[in-house]
């Protein structure tokens, strides 16, 4: 039996089992043992019974006066004594007919169970029960729980695990020796048997520590890898021209802030290299990345080089064409900008397809229809993807791949990540945070809602209206469904248009309209035809539209922290005062998160928060790839991220060879596929 073995090879482990782990996607043995539980609940305090309070408790003792019969509704219950030298509890089991039978006299047992009140009286409700001169599992000890299914409970999967103990204690060590030494790290065998069976909680501490130090270390060794691998590439030389920026800068209508400045600065000073630029321009909404963007093409385009933009969206991408015209037309530069979206003719196309190739386009702004094929771009020097988490790797590439060298990237994102973070996830780029926002600026005010308060806030926001302000109304679903109370757009819409603001304009948005319908409904918004928007989600990246100053969001305990942040950055805009109203589903009590909001305008702040109360799963969902979950590891855990960073650094100033450790060049290379630009 191997780790590669399937576990049908494991003992008592037939078909039927085979096909329940199965479902939770383990069929190898390698699967099973790197299945991590999910938490564990600690039943190693075993107390006399005399000293048992209510809550999780573990005793050890006789069971005597078994009894089963069926009670009202046909719920069956069994009723057994327990007693140790200090006293008896009464143990209580619904539905588990067997449990009279299996139970033996005269033996003693580890009972664990919520200790607790019944009809005035306290007991043991469903104990697991388990033979004192077994290795208990259940009882007695730090039980793992694992992820079940439907018949597939979290017990048996130890008991599985207990079967295949002897085979993870021979696992081989996968870091070398000077790394384990270096950071006081358990052997690998050990922190695996301690993830399963842990004695301690000390021991189950330390190897968490010990396997998370190794899922940072892959992550960060092939970051580093991607980044050493893309300085060795040529790319295009854009010489800083101190001219022009200055000509730049004095035609825009306002002062650049400091943070812009800085990251405009580094971006030169890449470009002005024969190495490809791989930067990461990290901004909240509103921090104003698109003039830093521009400021970059236009060095470039200057040069004689192309730029492409990718935006997520066509609305997003024919603002920015828009942007990029106005900023760049004081210079003489604007007649090089082309839009390129799904939505044009076949002969326009064709004509921006032909303006790429000769060079007439020098600023080609689009959205996944940069990709195709028919895109040839020569002397591409600098690619932008706004929104980079929108899009994948894949795309970036096949993006790259029309150049036939390396450009410089420019990646740009308004989803704020605490640093420490930012360095793990996306190690192989250089990072530009913009932590300033321009000033003159009100931040939104944020204000949760009960439903009870509708009524009184409709009247409320009816005031902006009347003063010309607009209003988005943002709601989680398209459709109404069944199953669910959550407000649908078109509910929303049908209810407002005929009821409270049944004399304002009202449009309609969502995912699923056309293109071309889309447009135009975001247009008559924006031209002020129309007063209020109600919509789905499609309005959370980048649409600038200033004087929209609130903003109501329905079900707003059905969104993530980072996304509300991000759709209240709409509001946010202009010198008007922007208002987020945080519409509860009903008058229950608001979450922290939720609370949170309302209290703090930052969203790096707001990024470390939900990273403490969601974990790292909150920011992990917004990459496509679950190869790079962390099972482990705490990304708030900024010491032991700190420390496997430095050991990956030395493991390449030493000259480690990879080849020399084959798990970890397996996982490594994994990591690599997903995250290389090459
Ligand atoms: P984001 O970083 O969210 O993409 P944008 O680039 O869309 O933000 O900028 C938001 C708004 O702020 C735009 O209207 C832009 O013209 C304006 N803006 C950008 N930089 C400044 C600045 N330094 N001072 C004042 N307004 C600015
Ligand atoms: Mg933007």
């Amino acid at each position: 039996m191997e780790t590669s073995s399937k576990i049908t090879e494991i003992n008592g482990v037939g078909q039927e089992l085979k096909k329940l782990f199965g479902n939770i996607g383990i069929n190898t043995i390698a699967d099973l043992i790197e299945n991590y539980p999910r938490r564990y609940e600690d039943y190693s305090n075993v107390q006399s019974i005399s000293k048992i309070r209510p809550g999780m408790v573990t005793i050890r003792a006789n069971i005597k006066q078994t009894k089963g019969r069926y009670a009202r509704r046909g719920i069956h219950i069994t009723e057994a004594v327990a007693s140790d030298d200090s006293g008896s509890v009464k143990l209580v089991w619904f539905n588990q007919p067997y449990r009279s039978a299996s139970i033996k006299r005269g033996v003693q047992y580890y009972i664990s169970g919520d200790f607790e009140l019944r009809r005035q009286r306290f007991c043991i409700q469903n104990p697991s029960i388990e033979l004192v001169s077994n290795f208990p599992l259940s009882t007695a000890r730090i039980v793992p729980v694992y992820r079940e299914t439907k018949g597939l409970k979290s017990a048996q999967i130890g008991r599985v695990l207990k079967e295949i103990l002897p085979l993870i204690r021979e696992t081989k060590e996968t870091l070398p020796e000077w790394i384990l030494r270096g950071n006081n790290l358990l052997p690998k065998a050990a922190a695996i048997e301690m993830i399963h069976f842990p004695v301690s909680t000390t021991i189950l501490a330390k190897a968490e520590r010990r396997i998370g130090f190794e899922e940072i270390f892959e992550l960060t060794l092939a970051s580093l890898l991607n980044k050493y691998e893309l300085a060795r590439e040529m790319s295009i030389r854009v010489p800083f021209d101190e001219v022009a920026a200055r000509t730049f800068v004095k035609n825009l209508p306002f002062k650049l802030t400091d943070s812009q400045r800085r990251a405009i600065w580094q971006i030169f000073l890449d470009m002005d290299k024969e190495q490809p630029m791989n930067r990461l321009l990290e901004g909240d909404v509103g921090s104003g990345k698109t003039v830093v963007a521009t400021m970059a093409a236009m060095m470039v385009v200057r040069n004689s080089f192309q730029v492409a933009l990718l935006a997520p969206t066509e609305i997003l991408a024919r603002q920015h064409a828009e942007t990029v015209t106005d900023l760049l037309s004081p210079l003489g530069l604007s007649a090089g900008v082309r839009l390129l979206v799904g939505g044009l003719s076949g002969s326009k196309k064709q004509r921006i397809y032909d303006d790429i190739k000769t060079g007439r386009a020098s600023f080609i702004i689009g959205t996944h229809a940069l990709l195709q094929e028919k895109v040839n771009m020569q002397r591409l020097g600098l690619i932008i993807v706004d929104e980079q988490h929108r899009f994948g790797v894949d795309q970036r590439r096949a993006l790259q791949k029309k150049a036939g060298h390396m450009p410089h990237v420019l990646n740009m994102t308004a989803t704020p990540i605490p640093r420490s973070l930012a360095l793990t996830l996306y190690g192989e780029m250089d990072i530009s945070v913009m932590s300033s926002k321009p000033g003159g600026r009100l931040p939104v005010v944020t204000r949760i809602v009960s439903p009870n308060s509708r009524q009184q806030l409709y009247q409320d926001i009816d005031r902006e209206l009347e003063a010309g302000r607009q209003m988005f109304v943002v709601t989680p679903l398209i459709d109404g469904s069944g199953d669910t109370d959550d407000k649908s757009v078109k509910d929303v819409y049908e209810s407002l248009t005929k009821g409270v603001y049944r004399h304002r304009r009202v449009g309609l948005l969502h995912g699923k309209m056309k293109p071309k319908e889309k447009e135009s409904v975001m247009n008559m918004f924006a031209i002020k035809k129309l007063d209020i928007l109600v919509s789905t989600t499609v309005i959370e990246v980048g649409v600038n539209i200033p004087n929209a100053t609130v903003m109501l969001i329905e079900n707003a305990d059905r969104f993530g922290l980072a996304q509300i942040h991000q759709l209240r950055g709409r509001v946010g805009r202009s010198n008007f005062q922007g208002y987020c109203y945080l519409m509860m589903s009903d008058s229950s009590t608001p979450s922290r998160r939720l609370r949170a909001l309302e209290q703090m305008n930052d969203g790096f702040k707001l990024a470390e928060l939900d990273l403490e109360i969601r974990g790292p799963g909150a920011i992990y969902g917004t990459l496509q790839h679950g190869e790079l979950d962390l099972r482990i590891a705490k990304l708030s855990d900024t010491k032991l991220i700190a420390a496997s960073r430095r050991s990956a650094q030395e493991f390449i100033d030493r000259g480690e060879n990879l080849l020399e450790y084959k798990q970890l060049k397996e996982r490594v290379q994994g990591i690599r596929a997903i995250t290389n630009l090459n």
